[in-house]
């Protein structure tokens, strides 16, 4: 009965840790930073498992890998999948998880001889993270159409060297067409990466969409001068105004409600000394909201601000957007029906968006989409110390295989279970 397909817990774990000894920092997260000498190893080993599972293999030109399992129709698939390139200081599931548990899927129809009435695939996106080069979600918005190849290609880490030399120096400069086919659907497993569902007690999550996402870079420019002579009254000092800022996006914030959340995650001050009034402030503003009005709301707002602090402290304040994202809602019916298998299976369910950015979020643009969220044990993520509970990944598995086979279809007439 399709009712009795499980997952293999033991085996998805022993992957996930597999996985995890590419780029394994001492601390006991994973370093996996996008195309990577570590990354090349992770994907490597991907590529191998897909083949032993006898998936069909390509790796398209900005280096997504998709595997596909045959349906009897030669359609679209239905498409699971993620990422595992990592942030420098990450944990063992943050993308890791989708992707591998999309090929425990794959294990579980092989085992049972089913065939899907449409192919099934699992992705494994590049860059999502966007932590060595911008932009981040780069390799499924490059396959999905809403980002330009060249562009792509052309980006830089740090050192100066671009995407298109990092995949060609590990070998996944590939060439297949991006965007070759278009999915059927979509559905991602991925570990929540904040606190809801551990706190509420509940063991999945039914995401409804993503929130967008609004990064603005300012910098701040006064007179620099000496911090004892130079009068309180005769200064044009950036970091006063920097420091309202940071005020002024967590109270408007809070005025907001709703799902609005601000941050000021990064701020420097040139020269950076403690007797100088600062020549400049660099500083950035993380703004989010699930609703498009409202996070225009946001952001003017503190645009009007930001003119306000400028006239009455006498400095410049430029803006440059760093990123931009609308929110995205998910298919009705793929939610539906993730909230109906865990039900089914009996587990808690919670409908939830997102508040972290994520391939499926892309993906959504051309296709029925959903994710499914297990909980992160105190909401950490991003950080060695990511955690999530081995019978919530099971569960949350549970749930993907089950979701991905309504989906594609199943032909009950072939199972021999
Ligand atoms: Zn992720």
């Amino acid at each position: 009965m399709l009712t009795d397909l499980r997952i293999d817990d033991t085996r998805l774990l022993q992957r996930l840790d597999d996985l995890a000894c590419h780029g394994a920092r001492e601390d006991g997260g994973v370093s996996r930073l996008a195309l990577t000498d570590a990354d090349k190893a992770g994907r490597d080993q991907v590529v191998a498992w897909m083949r032993r599972l006898g998936l069909d293999v390509t790796i398209d030109a900005i280096g997504n890998i998709h595997g596909t399992r045959r349906g009897r129709s030669d359609g679209p698939p239905v498409m699971t999948g993620s990422h595992i390139d990592t942030v420098a200081t990450g944990g063992l599931y943050d993308g890791n998880l989708g992707g591998l548990a999309g090929l425990e899927v794959i294990e579980v129809l092989n085992a049972a001889r089913l065939e899907t009435t449409r192919p099934v695939a699992v992705g494994f996106f590049t860059n999502e993270e966007g932590a060595r080069f911008a932009p981040d979600m780069m390799g499924s918005g490059v396959h999905q159409g809403s980002m330009d190849l060249e562009a792509c290609l052309a980006a830089v880490d740090v050192n100066g060297a671009t995407v298109e030399a990092e995949l060609a120096r590990i070998g996944f400069a590939g060439d297949t067409p991006c965007g070759n086919f278009r999915a059927a659907a979509f559905f991602e497993l991925h570990i929540e990466q904040g606190p809801v569902l551990e706190r509420e007690g509940i063991t999945i999550g039914a995401v409804t969409g993503v929130q967008g996402i609004s990064w603005t870079e300012l910098v701040l420019s006064g007179q620099s001068n000496h911090a004892g002579t130079t009068p309180m009254g005769l200064r044009r000092d950036p970091m006063v105004p920097a420091a309202q800022i940071a005020v002024f996006v967590r109270d408007m914030s809070d005025r907001l409600g709703g799902s609005q959340v601000g941050t000021v995650g990064a701020l420097t001050a040139s020269p950076n000394l403690v007797n100088v009034v600062p020549a400049s402030v660099t500083m950035t503003v993380d703004l989010r909201n699930t609703d498009e009005d409202l996070l225009q709301e946001a952001e003017r707002r503190l645009a009007g601000h930001l003119d306000r602090l400028a006239a009455d402290e006498g400095v410049d304040i430029e803006t440059r957007v760093l990123a931009r994202f609308e929110p995205v809602t998910f298919d009705p019916d793929v939610i539906g029906l993730v909230a109906e298998v865990a039900r089914d299976l009996g587990h808690d369910v919670r409908r939830l968006p997102s508040g972290a950015g994520h391939d499926a979020q892309m993906l959504a643009r051309v296709c029925p989409t959903g994710m499914v969220f297990v909980p992160s044990v105190g909401g950490i993520s991003h950080n060695p110390a990511e955690h999530t509970d081995p019978v919530d990944i099971t569960a949350g598995a549970d749930v993907l295989l089950r979701t991905l086979v309504q989906l594609a279809t199943i032909d009950s007439e072939k199972s021999e279970s």
